[in-house]
């Protein structure tokens, strides 16, 4: 996949990114369980300033987490779009895999936080697991 793009559940925003992604990460945290509902999230990571949003700026919605991160959300459909952490991962965007077109074709390379993962929940061997997280997912 060279260039990257993707759009809400409802079509309000879509967005654009000029090239492959930095990397794929799943994180197993219970924060990230927590705000989606889902028993794991998976990262595309981007840079934040190359992410160009085509529609729908408008309709982004962020709501602070922490107080590092912020997670972005479309305002008319509740999809999240991506997540930011400026403490932590500065200047990265973390897109929702979910929201990617053509997702079906990536796969996570990382998992992070694997101490809270669900028991149930196995990824595969060539998925390099972390107990919590190393300093940053992409350099
Ligand atoms: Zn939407
Ligand atoms: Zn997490």
């Amino acid at each position: 996949m060279q260039a990257i793009d993707g759009r809400c559940s409802c079509g309000s925003i879509q967005y654009h990114y000029p090239a492959p992604a930095l990397q794929v990460v799943a994180c197993h945290c219970g924060l990230c369980r927590r705000m989606t509902g889902a028993a794991l999230s998976v990262y595309v990571v981007v840079k934040a300033r190359a992410l160009n949003f085509t529609r729908g700026q408008d309709r982004l919605k962020p709501y602070a987490v922490t107080n590092d991160t912020t997670r972005h959300f479309c305002a008319d459909c509740g999809t999240p779009i991506f997540n930011q952490n400026a403490q932590k991962y500065a200047g990265l965007a973390m897109l929702y895999l979910g929201t990617v077109t053509g997702h079906e074709q990536l796969s996570p390379a990382m998992a992070l936080y694997c101490e809270s993962r669900l028991p149930w929940l196995q990824l595969p061997e060539s998925c390099q697991q972390f107990q919590q997280a190393p300093e940053r997912p992409a350099k």
